[in-house]
């Protein structure tokens, strides 16, 4: 089968190969891949900004139908419609997957980075990790319940939205605008959103499409004053870090209200990133910095799309087959896509 395979480490690396079908083992389902997203993960990975094995075929937000189902696999059948949690490789044993946090078990290697993911036309993944697409969801859109599962978990199940809240979200990108989407939801009375001058096409049109509030461009103005004037001086009940720019976090502290909450999304580029962490406590301001996204997660983000609650279809800029990767990954390098699809 064809795969798109980050084949050793270092800067590039990155090659469509024809690599043998996946085998699965009695616990595993093997999938046929019918879309999957480009995320920024995936550029992390290209340029070599992101723990990975390789060789490794890419790809971990996506969406398939089964069509081979191992011995022991309980309640899963050949030709359902599913999308699967990244964790493959947590171990079930460790204190974090007891306590229901097998996406930082130590033992993990996801899907994608730490073993073969889904830039493929079949990918293998343990039945524990999937779950059904709703019947009025298509390929497409279930392609994007990782990203929103990601938001929900870091967003609503560990830094919490309260009915009235001002949200302010650093950075434009698919994270970005479906955590706009998700604060709505939840009762943020009022959403602002900063990009640069290069998002202000797809990205920040989109924004305003979708209801964001106010939308800033940081090339041209100061995003914290922005924030200060629009909340009366207080600053933002919340705020989600969804850029990764140092610049950002940095202005996330200066932009939070005292006793507010800061959400982190964004992966930077750099190793270590200065942060004023005096002022983070005299403010008595709260950081949640969890990784990827839990059960339940998966299950509101699904919920969220079949109701749509949230519009995933609007991110979606362009689908390209396998054989365009090194296209598609420059157009999400430069800005110039939400989400990209690639279609098998
Ligand atoms: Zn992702
Ligand atoms: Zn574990």
């Amino acid at each position: 089968m064809k795969a798109i395979v980050k084949w050793k480490k270092g800067d590039g690396f990155v090659e469509l190969r024809e690599v043998t079908r996946p085998v699965i083992d009695s616990e595993e389902v093997l999938i046929e891949v019918k879309a999957a997203g480009i995320c920024g993960t995936d550029i992390h990975i290209l340029h070599d900004e992101f723990e990975y094995s390789p060789p490794v075929i890419m790809g971990h937000e996506f969406s398939g139908d089964i069509v081979k189902v191992g011995d022991e696999v309980k309640g899963w059948k050949v030709g359902e419609r599913v999308v699967s949690e990244p964790h493959t490789g947590a171990c079930g044993v460790c204190r974090f997957c007891r306590t229901g946090n097998y996406q930082i078990c130590p033992e993990k290697r996801p899907i994608g980075s730490g073993q073969d993911g889904a830039f493929a036309e079949f990918i293998k993944v343990p039945s524990w990790l999937l779950h059904r697409i709703p019947g009025e969801v298509s390929f497409e859109e279930a392609a994007l319940a990782e990203p929103t599962a990601i938001c929900v978990h870091c967003i609503l199940e560990k830094t919490g939205i309260e009915t009235g809240d001002f949200v302010a979200i650093l950075g434009p990108g698919p994270i970005g605008l479906l955590a706009a989407q998700v604060v709505k939801n939840a009762g943020a009375s009022c959403v602002f959103i900063s990009g640069t001058s290069q998002d202000i096409n797809p990205r920040l049109k989109i924004a305003g499409e979708l209801g964001v509030d106010h939308i800033l461009n940081v090339d041209e103005e100061d995003p914290v004053s922005k924030v200060r004037k629009l909340t009366n001086t207080t600053g933002a009940d919340v705020v989600i870090e969804a850029s990764g720019s140092p610049l950002a976090i940095n202005q996330a502290f200066q932009m939070v209200r005292r006793g507010g909450r800061i959400s982190a999304l964004g992966m930077t580029e750099k190793e270590k990133v200065e942060i004023p962490w005096n002022m983070g406590i005299m403010k008595g301001i709260q950081i949640a910095l969890p990784f990827s996204s839990s059960y339940t997660s998966w299950e509101k983000a699904l919920g969220l799309i079949v109701s749509k609650k949230i519009n995933v279809n609007s991110l979606i800029t362009q689908r390209f087959p396998l054989k365009d990767w090194s296209k598609a990954f420059s157009l999400v390098t430069k800005g110039q896509a939400i989400k990209i699809l690639l279609i098998p």
